[in-house]
């Protein structure tokens, strides 16, 4: 018999922010036009949100 039990690592990602390694369960995710964000937390989205609010093109 094959035991099929495998040991499923937590896909991770990184926070666009602090670069912490999360797992994917755990982040807070956000999708941008075509790809999706990840953050460790709100703490780091409001950061992030914050930088694209002041780098923000200029006209
Ligand atoms: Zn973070």
């Amino acid at each position: 018999m094959i035991d099929q039990k495998k040991i499923v690592e937590p896909e991770k990602v990184s926070c666009e922010v602090c670069f912490k390694e999360i797992p994917i369960s755990e982040a807070a995710s956000v999708k941008a036009t075509d790809y999706i964000l990840y953050y460790c937390g709100l703490e780091c989205y409001d950061r992030w949100k914050k930088q694209q609010e002041q780098s923000k093109p200029e006209k």
